[in-house]
């Protein structure tokens, strides 16, 4: 008996000392992966549930990695987060974005842009400047710009990410909550916060059609949404049926693969020159 749980034990440490190389590994090569060139970002777009049109597009991150090849975020995030390399990921994320942003404004295509933040470029000092200079060099009015949160961020709830936060909010930037409703404590941070979207969580989503309990759930968010005079997206949208559940309760934009996969900016304007069928 206790040789087995000694070869348990022998082999849970070997496997966690396997991940941990890998994690060595995936952080070494992030941390050039910014200076060659293998970084590069999706758009996803956003449809308004009413017109099907395309208001709105969110930034997502690609890491085209030459030794580890297509490394998904899910996985070189966190690791990213960790280590703190994020914060210049992150910097370059917004960046990019914001030029694309101004590159489609300039062909005629007006957009919001949405880009996700992690919590270490929040406790930053140098994140308001950062987002100053984006929107700066670009020429965009901050209200084309929308930060996506997720509650980690807002759980680090020091003095100052409520000072970054409402200094940003100053500038006109819009904040959006992103997963709502996964988190310990969305309820509080609603009233902590002044936000102007929430994204509802893709579980959700995916629950709608069978769960009568879900349903309930969703449309009692989105009819808090509307009281609180929230924007409401809804993440994860692959059916039809999904679709008009949401429209029914109220939602106003609707995110996911039946309007779009995320795709590469040169696919934009063709998909925002006419409305989605929805
Ligand atoms: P997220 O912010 O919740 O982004 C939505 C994710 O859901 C994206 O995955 C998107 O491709 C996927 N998705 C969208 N519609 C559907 C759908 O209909 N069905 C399904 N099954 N999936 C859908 P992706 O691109 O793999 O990103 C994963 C996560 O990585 C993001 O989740 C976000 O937390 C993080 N991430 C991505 N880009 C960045 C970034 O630039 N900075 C930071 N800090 N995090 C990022
Ligand atoms: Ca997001
Ligand atoms: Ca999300
Ligand atoms: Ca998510």
């Amino acid at each position: 008996d206790g040789k087995k749980a000694g070869r348990n034990q022998l082999r849970f440490f070997s496997s966690s000392m396997i991940s941990h190389a890998r994690e060595a590994v995936i952080d070494t090569a992030l941390r050039s992966a910014i200076s060659s060139d293998e970084l590069y970002l999706l758009y996803q777009p956003v449809a308004n549930a009413k017109t099907g049109r395309i208001d709105k597009v969110e930034a997502l991150l690609r890491w085209n990695s030459r030794t580890l090849n297509n490394v998904s975020p899910d996985h070189f995030i966190p690791i990213a987060e960790e280590s703190g390399i994020i914060v210049e990921i992150g910097t370059w994320v917004l960046n990019q974005a914001c030029r694309q942003l101004a590159e489609w404004q300039t062909s005629g295509v007006h957009l919001t842009m949405s880009v996700n933040v992690s919590a270490s470029q929040l406790l930053d000092t140098r994140f308001i400047t950062y987002v100053e200079r984006a929107l700066q060099i670009n020429q965009l009015n901050p209200a084309q710009l929308e930060l996506e949160l997720t509650e980690r961020v807002l759980i680090d709830d020091g003095a100052h990410v409520r000072t970054t936060l409402n200094h940003l909010r100053a500038m006109g930037v819009r904040l959006s909550l992103d997963d709502f409703g996964t988190g310990y404590s969305s309820l509080s941070y609603l009233t902590q916060f002044h936000l102007n979207t929430l994204k509802i969580d893709r579980s959700f989503v995916m629950a709608l059609e069978s769960s009568a309990r879900h349903q309930s759930l969703v449309s009692t968010i989105i009819a808090m949404g509307h009281n609180l005079d929230l924007e409401l997206v809804a993440e994860g949208v692959e059916t039809e049926q999904q679709i008009s559940m949401l429209q029914k309760m109220g939602c106003h934009y609707l995110q996911g693969y039946y309007i779009s996969r995320p795709i590469a900016a040169e696919n934009i304007p063709l998909i925002c020159s006419s409305p989605v069928k929805i």
